[in-house]
């Protein structure tokens, strides 16, 4: 399109999103500077493709705004208080970020968006909307915050239908204009707030989801501060607002009736006042947060008028990703689960309310996080407790307050033999029909690259138990 032919854009960082994005402006005629942080091999890799095809690249100094920029495109991680953004801003510089440019660039036939975004379940929702999708035989895909790029899906070859979005509250702040067909906000809890500045900042990013929406706007029955967005966004005329319940749905809502999944919004035959969709054991695993982003998931997808047929096929043939409430291994009765993904509090008391008697092996960094909320929620349900990682000693706290009968392991210790360590007291803890449960409630950079390695150690010591 012509109108970046000429501009003078900086980039601000490389990786997953600044590279496409720098290249995509480039190639529609922008004088493009890319500025980052880092200097470090990859970084160095990546600015030599860049300055290959004519782009101007400077590492190791994000935070000046390069003269005579006229617009910024942001990695959606860049915090808001950044000097460079604030230049601009002083300057009258407009700053998109990776969402906005996608939306800005793509084609007057392209495939509507259905978004999903909220604190937890956001990766599990897209990608069972996009498994429903399919089975609908729709042309999709599950993008975004998810490792496929928003910006290669919209610009590549590939033709889609519809596209399934994970939108993270980063993207979102620095996205004012998308309006997808249909969005939802599964559920919004504390994270990020260093980023964002406060509750009420995080929400409004998160509420921005909603802006423009056209068919439908979904929230969660059970968190009214999703519903509360809802209220306050701007949205076409006709949208409407759609629930979703792990109870018995009222009109307009989607929720659970004897085991069965059922949508009273959007109802084909006029004869009836519900509509089937599928059995709760049709969702794996049947954990009630799951179930919720199922329901979240099918009120996307009914809103785009796909049968219920295909929302049971598209649920039956959805396969979670790794270290989400994975069942690692049965010994001695005893089931060993991995969800080293509960990387807050919030997923990790969604995840213990799935099961009725514990050892919970949790720690590491705590972000901020306080663990009272969680561990009273909890308590009833814990046999045990194994403490790991760097902030252990706030969750034992907590524990002490408020489940003091619980035996705590603290393991002080965050080198590589320490979850082999938790792995051997949370056996001894363990009773036959206990669940062992990796919910760290915590991030695991303290002792691990990431949460999947974490939760690979964690799988690899059950094994090495039960050889
Ligand atoms: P996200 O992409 O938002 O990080 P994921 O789908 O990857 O979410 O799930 C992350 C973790 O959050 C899961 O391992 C689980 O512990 C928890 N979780 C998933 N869905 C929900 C939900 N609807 N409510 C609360 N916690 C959830």
């Amino acid at each position: 399109s012509q109108e970046f032919q000429g501009r003078h854009v900086t980039v601000a960082g490389l990786g997953v999103s600044g590279v496409p994005a720098a290249r995509a402006l480039h190639a529609r005629g922008a004088r493009v500077t890319v500025v980052n942080d880092g200097d470090d091999a990859r970084a160095r890799a990546q600015a030599a493709d860049l300055e290959a095809l004519g782009v101007t690249v400077r590492l190791g100094d994000g935070a000046t705004l390069p003269e005579g920029t006229d617009l910024v495109v942001t990695a959606p991680g860049w915090q808001p208080d950044k000097p460079l953004f604030t230049a601009a801003r002083a300057a009258g510089v407009e700053i998109w970020g990776d969402v906005e440019l996608a939306w800005r660039l793509r084609g007057p036939d392209a495939a509507p968006w259905l978004a999903v975004t909220g604190t937890n379940g956001k990766t599990t929702t897209v990608q069972m909307l996009a498994a429903i999708l399919t089975a609908a035989g729709l042309r999709t895909a599950a993008v975004g915050n998810i490792g496929v790029s928003l910006l290669d899906a919209v610009l590549g070859d590939e033709t889609y239908d519809v596209l399934a979005v994970e939108l993270s509250s980063y993207q979102l702040h620095w996205a004012p204009s998308p309006r997808p067909h249909s969005a939802v906000v599964l559920n919004l809890a504390a994270d990020h707030l260093d980023w964002h500045g406060s509750m009420e900042a995080y929400a409004a990013d998160k509420g921005r989801v909603y802006e423009g929406n056209r068919v439908a706007c979904v929230y969660n029955v059970a968190d009214p501060a999703t519903e509360d967005l809802v209220r306050a966004a701007d949205v076409e005329e006709g949208c409407r607002a759609v629930g979703f319940t792990l109870g018995p749905p009222a009109p307009s809502q989607l929720g659970v009736v004897d085991g069965i999944l059922v949508d009273r919004a959007f109802v084909e035959n006029r004869q009836k006042n519900a509509q089937e969709l599928a059995e709760i054991s049709d969702v794996r695993p049947p954990a009630p947060h799951n179930i919720a982003n199922a329901l979240a998931a099918a009120a996307l997808a009914r809103a785009f008028g796909v049968p219920a047929r295909a929302v049971r096929d598209g649920l039956r043939n959805f396969r979670p990703d790794a270290h989400r409430i994975a069942h690692v291994a049965d010994l001695d009765s005893v089931a060993w689960v991995d969800d080293s993904k509960a990387t807050n509090t919030h997923a990790a008391q969604a995840s213990l309310a799935a099961y009725e008697s514990i050892v919970w092996i949790a720690g590491g960094l705590a972000k901020g996080a306080t663990f009272d909320d969680l561990v009273a929620a909890s308590a009833k349900r814990l046999r045990g407790v194994v403490l790991i990682g760097a902030d252990r000693a706030l969750i034992r706290e907590a524990l002490a307050r408020h489940a003091p009968e619980v035996p705590v392991v603290d393991l002080d210790r965050t080198d590589t033999g320490a979850m082999l360590a938790a792995v051997r007291e949370a056996r001894r803890l363990a009773e036959p029909g206990d669940t062992v449960l990796l919910a760290p409630a915590c991030a695991s950079m303290d002792m691990f690259a990431n949460y999947n390695k974490r939760g690979d150690a964690f799988a690899e010591a059950v094994r090495e138990l039960g050889a």
